[in-house]
């Protein structure tokens, strides 16, 4: 330690023992109060992955709470469909607005800023997570209850600057039966302990198919293990979402929020209640 130290390390460039780490978290905009925010991750893509965020999204405005959802997938944006949405977002002299849903929702997607929707966006890691801060740090997100983030899917460039820019409360996993599971939660969960961030739940999409005629429950993409795996690594909370071509047709239409069957009404309650503990 310096002999003049003020113990104010922010405008200090001595690299003392007692320096403290510098926080990567950015600060969202002075206009945004986000209460929670939760992260929902896949190993992979075509899971379902923006299909469980916009319920979980769905779920909780249905249940009063201010909601937002931050489409961070900016290579394969999915989320303004599903709700809708073909407005582009607006910015004033403060910042960008977020577009908002038919149903209330606060939606920032890379879909919302292109000139067309089907324009790709071929771009390197660093500009992509440098898009996915900016979410945070220059829109408007107003009061929001939950922040529901769509992660790009698995651990790599993006996803780690995600984690170590915004505050993230907790995550949720979703993974489909046939995807090797135990491999990529045993993934997820060491990249949540390396953030020092909680696992929320688990959430087996695609879990499994009823049938109309007999209502037998059929294990198209082999038997779930979901149970199990959160047992072994203490994830309080489970969710199994069956093949429903219901849910489809609502994303595709753009009718997401609503769905009258959210099968992931429970869940969202059971996390809200970890969360808040
Ligand atoms: P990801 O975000 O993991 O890439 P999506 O959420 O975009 O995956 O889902 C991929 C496709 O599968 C979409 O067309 C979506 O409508 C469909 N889908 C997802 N979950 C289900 C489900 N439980 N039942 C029927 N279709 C589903």
């Amino acid at each position: 330690m310096s002999e003049n130290c003020t113990h104010d390390c922010s405008s200090c460039s001595a690299n003392c023992s007692s320096k403290k780490p510098e926080s990567l978290i950015k600060k969202p905009h002075k206009l945004s109060c986000i209460k929670k925010v939760i992260a929902v991750v896949s190993g992979k893509g075509g899971v379902g992955k923006s299909m469980t965020c916009s319920m979980l999204a769905a779920s909780a405005n249905a249940k009063g709470y201010d909601t937002a959802v931050m489409d961070a997938d900016i290579t394969g944006p999915s989320i303004p469909r599903m709700f809708g949405v073909k407005e582009h977002a607006k910015g004033s002299k403060e910042g960008i607005l977020p577009v908002i849903s038919k149903g209330g929702v606060k939606l920032m997607s890379m879909n919302v800023l292109l000139e067309s929707e089907d324009d790709p966006v071929v771009w390197r890691g660093s500009l992509i997570s440098g898009t996915v801060t900016q979410f945070w740090t220059d829109v408007i997100w107003g009061e929001v209850d939950y922040m529901f983030i769509d992660m790009p899917p698995g651990t790599g460039d993006v996803p780690l600057t995600v984690f170590q820019s915004l505050p993230i409360d907790g995550i949720i996993i979703v993974t489909t039966p046939q995807d090797l599971v135990g491999m990529i939660v045993g993934k997820a969960v060491k990249m949540a302990n390396m953030m020092n961030v909680p696992i929320l739940g688990i959430v087996e999409n695609m879990s499994y198919l009823q049938c109309p005629d007999c209502g037998r429950k059929l294990s198209v993409f082999g038997e779930s293990s979901v149970d199990a795996l959160a047992l072994e690594h203490s994830i309080p909370a489970v969710a199994k979402v069956p093949i429903d071509q219901n849910l489809t047709r609502f994303a595709d239409c753009g009718q997401i929020e609503f769905l009258q069957n959210n099968y992931l009404s429970d869940f969202l309650s059971k996390v809200i209640k970890n969360l808040n503990k």
